[in-house]
């Protein structure tokens, strides 16, 4: 496939103001580009609410012009879509050349505040980086993103956002034929690891590419020098480092496992990007894998902390020309940060969990953290229920904690919790409602997204409107959604397994 030469001259106006300035200031990262024609689009879900926070209109966008926008069949006037390159290791084996194999940067939205934002589109048709695939998307895992991404944001994780979902009427063809669909989605940017993996083999690019990355994202480490000690660069993997392993913190403290973080789905600005294979633990489990591909537990929940880190010396490589002409001293630079990670993701994730279990700051005893893991590990306890079961021992009733750890097991351990309390100054019911401010009560439990998306292919949204309505609202309890708090049965869960890029 050759490029398409120049921009169409569009009249589309339901998406003002794109602009594209990936595409003009790094060139030979992305190719121009624009989406396949649409037989029959139909906009299945809109995200009202993020639209109207970027400034875009609704109506307009509900509109025929609207919605072939955000099927990708019509390009909006003074946009330059394009589709990125980038290259990444996936399962551990380097890829040359991946890049956007079926989706599109239709350009950035940038905000009164000046914030820029990608506006992307995910199914939107073959272009030159689809190698064997057939650049499209279907129902289910396109709604799988939509509803992931927006409980992950509702949880208050870094991610980008899912604006819109239209079915094409395409018929595409996965296990059986399915309906096509396209993904509409939102991110601080879609510049990844593999971004710059991409560009290092592309010479001085690179350095473009960081200075790029650091305006649009760490816009502080602007001032710093291009050399010496100090320098930007070495910086700006810091910065990325740190991002990283907060966010790897909060997928732990959540349970979330991520399926396929190959160094291509792994984010500079620190975002969560591209649901594929992903799914929510309810056991505690380091060994849970839900992909159909992981054979090997790569990407196992445990060993999530470990491949960031292996992802981002992936990255520090990509860095090493512009911190330092001599290879070993730029070496040592991004060893020491690179060793910084432990610490750093131990940091969060230690006062997350602190946060969970009522306490005001961080200064806990990591020994009693190691026993409540140890504990709800070994007893398979619900990694989302247990912490309301804890406020709620924490107020006089004791059934729910009954329902996942014996209370001979768990006794000790919360005497010794109760009295750390104490020792910090915490009240009973204080504690117990700060918890349940930071402990979700709904998460996506895998049976009923599984559900919900058998019905939306078969043409029902009911389910996934009202899932989606739940998992947006994590904290507050309400009396109707009982349902929705409860793990998988376990005859499901065994059984249960996810499919990437479907
Ligand atoms: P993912 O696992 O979704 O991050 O995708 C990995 C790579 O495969 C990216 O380069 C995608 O663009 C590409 N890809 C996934 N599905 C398709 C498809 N149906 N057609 C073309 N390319 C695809
Ligand atoms: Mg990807």
């Amino acid at each position: 496939m050759t490029a398409i030469p120049d921009y169409p001259v569009g009249t589309n106006s339901a998406v003002p103001g794109l602009e594209s300035s990936f595409a003009d200031d790094l060139s030979g990262l992305s190719v121009p580009w624009q989406g396949t024609e649409v037989p029959e689009p139909e906009l299945l879900v809109l995200n009202e609410d993020l639209a109207v926070s970027l400034g875009l209109d609704v109506a307009a966008l509900r509109s025929d012009d609207g919605v072939a926008v955000l099927a990708g069949a019509a390009v909006p006037a003074g946009a330059k879509p394009v589709a990125m390159a980038y290259a990444g290791h996936q399962f551990g084996g380097y890829a040359p050349l991946l890049g956007d194999g079926r989706a599109l940067l239709l350009g950035e939205l940038v905000g009164g505040d000046g914030r820029r934002a990608d506006l992307h589109l995910k199914g939107s048709g073959p272009t030159p980086f689809s190698r064997g695939g057939d650049g499209f998307a279907v129902v289910g895992p396109m709604l799988r993103e939509y509803l992931v991404s927006e409980a992950m944001h509702a949880l208050g994780i870094p991610t980008t956002r899912a604006l819109s979902v239209v079915a094409t009427g395409r018929q595409v063809l996965r296990d059986g034929v399915e309906p096509g669909a396209v993904l509409a989605r939102v991110a601080a940017s879609h510049l990844r690891v593999g971004t710059f993996e991409f560009a290092v083999r592309r010479g001085e690019i690179v350095r473009s590419l960081a200075d790029y990355a650091i305006a649009r994202h760490y816009p502080e480490l602007l001032d710093l020098p291009e050399t010496g000690e100090t320098n930007r660069y070495l910086a700006f993997f810091a910065a990325v480092v740190e991002a990283q392993a907060s966010l790897v913190a909060k997928w732990m403290l959540v349970g979330f496992v991520h399926g396929v973080m190959n160094t291509d789905n792994t984010t500079i600005s620190g975002e969560t990007i591209d649901y594929g294979p992903c799914a929510f633990l309810d056991r505690l489990d380091p060994a849970a894998v839900f992909s159909s591909i992981d054979h090997g537990g790569r990407y196992a929940f445990g060993n999530q902390p470990a491949v960031l880190k292996w992802n981002l010396a992936r990255l520090a490589e990509t860095l090493l020309t512009l911190i330092d002409p001599e290879p070993n001293v730029a070496i040592a630079a991004v060893t020491a940060v690179l060793d910084s990670f432990d610490e750093r993701y131990d940091g969060h994730f230690v006062s997350g969990v602190a946060a969970k279990l009522g306490f005001a700051d961080a200064t806990v005893d990591r020994a009693l953290i190691d026993r409540l893991l140890t504990l709800t590990a070994e007893h398979g306890a619900d990694w989302t229920g247990i912490f309301r079961a804890l406020a709620d021992e924490l107020r006089g009733n004791g059934d729910p904690l009954d329902g996942f750890v014996p209370r001979e097991q768990i006794g000790p351990w919360l005497d010794r919790w109760r009295a750390a309390l104490a020792e910090h100054g915490r009240g009973e019911q204080e504690a117990a409602e700060a918890m349940d401010r930071v402990n979700p009560l709904y998460i996506p439990r895998n049976h009923q997204v599984d559900a919900a998306l058998k019905a939306a292919t078969g043409g029902n949204l009911g389910p996934f409107e009202t899932l989606l309505e739940v998992v947006t609202h994590p904290f507050g309890r309400r009396d109707e959604w009982a349902e929705f708090a409860s793990p998988a049965p376990r005859s499901f869960t065994d059984s249960f397994r996810t499919f990437c890029g479907t």
